[in-house]
């Protein structure tokens, strides 16, 4: 999972992302509001957690603009405990929750964990596709084991429930876009991840769109 932080205290970003990133949540940062927009745009996080008190645009701006071209993802609003004004009217312009400063990492890695959780879960941390099961807690492919980077890709898979995605979206969300041009990668994870599938004996399959990505078959 990997969400977009957008803080102009950097002390406090720092510690944030640190935390977070321990309980398996990796953080993209922004510190200012042109950033944030500039990344949110890209539309590759699972959540935004926007302050709003921010140079250049605030988060209530951001916000705006993110959901007036339609991008849905869960938003979480960050202000000091004064400003209920400001709680209203990020809830008002379509922010998912909402979180008082000073605030705990593992309130705020709560509210994420919530707000992510996707329609195809079945139990608990288990997501499906035709017969897959994935387990998200422990990184398993119908029981068996995976790296990090085969489950993370087996898990955009999944959710994308049947639908294409695209290479350069993998990378960008699972490399975090530091690997220009190395779709190898992705290519190597993938045919682990079929060998694995064709050993458990799955009728569920990667397909490959050449050159555009990966979609999954029942
Ligand atoms: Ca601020």
């Amino acid at each position: 999972m990997r969400i977009l932080y957008v803080e102009d205290e950097k002390y406090l970003a720092d510690a944030v992302k640190y935390n977070l990133e321990k309980q398996g949540i990796d953080v993209d940062y922004a510190a200012d509001g042109e950033e944030g927009l500039n990344k949110a745009v890209s539309d590759i996080y699972d959540c935004i957690v926007l302050d709003i008190m921010l140079p250049k645009l605030s988060g209530i701006e951001i916000l705006e603009r993110i959901r007036k071209r339609g991008i849905g993802v869960p938003i979480i609003m960050l202000s000091a405990l004064s400003e209920v004004e400001d709680k209203v009217k990020g809830l008002d312009s379509g922010a998912d929750d909402y979180l008082a400063k000073p605030f705990k990492t593992v309130e705020l890695a709560a509210r994420i964990r919530a707000l992510t959780r996707r329609p195809v879960v079945v139990k608990g941390d288990k997501y499906c596709f035709g017969d897959l099961v994935y387990d998200n807690r422990q990184k398993s492919l119908n029981g068996e084991l995976l790296t990090a980077k085969e489950a993370d890709i087996i898990f955009e898979l999944i959710k994308a429930d049947g639908k294409l995605v695209q290479k350069e979206f993998l990378l960008n969300k699972i490399w975090g876009g530091e690997v220009y041009g190395e779709d190898n990668y992705i290519e190597v994870y993938v045919s682990r991840l079929r060998k694995m599938m064709k050993k458990i004996g799955v009728e569920a399959q990667i397909k490959t769109s050449r050159g555009l990505g990966y979609r999954l078959v029942k």
